[in-house]
């Protein structure tokens, strides 16, 4: 399936949540679930019961959208979840929350985890000491994070670390904001994921 292009607010607006799509608008009354928290569309205020099935889709979806994963993608990240020992949704979202994308925004090297996705792209991060360039790239706990040297004095990256100084970093990440390097502590407990979803919904959705 493609990736979505079209306006990211719908997105929240259809969930009925902030999924903080947008970076720092998301933390602002410019927020549009903050002005209209309903879904978009003609008929985005009528009330609608949803079904058991209905809430285990729009879960699924929800973590879709925050992450910024396709859906191939997510389901090879439950397969591999359920294989894992421990809580399955736990294990899905612990997986989502070590790919290399969501650490960069994590450490407020990228505003969005849209942005964190495009600059991993543009091969701007190193993983003990190797350029990586892959945002679906899976971290495990040990592992060093760091912004390349040549990038790390551009004006961009000046902006963007200014920008997000004072956003609180998870403790399973070990910034060293100076040199501009994170240490993987180890992979996150749940309380430590701060992802708005009700993640057994997403396991009895593709467990049926
Ligand atoms: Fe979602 Fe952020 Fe847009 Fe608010 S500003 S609706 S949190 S993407």
């Amino acid at each position: 399936m493609a990736r979505y292009t079209g306006a990211v607010c719908k997105l929240c607006r259809r969930e009925g949540k902030k999924l903080f799509l947008k970076g720092a608008r998301c933390y602002t009354g410019k927020c549009s679930i903050e002005r209209r928290s309903y879904a978009p569309g003609q008929h985005g205020q009528s009330r609608k019961k949803t079904s058991e099935y209905g809430m285990q889709l729009r879960a699924k979806q929800q973590a879709k959208r925050y992450y910024g994963i396709q859906e191939s993608q997510f389901h090879k990240y439950f397969l591999m979840a359920e294989r894992r020992q421990g809580v399955t949704g736990e294990n899905l979202l612990r997986i989502c929350e070590s790919r290399l994308d969501n650490i960069v925004y994590l450490l407020g090297w990228a505003n969005s985890r849209a942005e964190a996705r495009q600059l991993v792209t543009h091969g701007h991060f190193t993983v003990n000491g190797k350029k990586v360039d892959i945002p679906s790239y899976l971290t495990k706990a040990g592992d060093e994070v760091a912004i390349r040297s040549a990038s790390k004095d551009s004006a961009k990256f000046k902006a963007v670390l200014e920008t997000n100084a004072a956003r609180p970093v998870p403790q399973w990440l070990d910034l060293n904001a100076d040199a501009a390097t994170a240490k993987v502590v180890a992979l996150p407990a749940r309380d430590q994921i701060a992802t708005p979803v009700e993640e057994h919904l997403i396991v009895e959705f593709y467990s049926k």
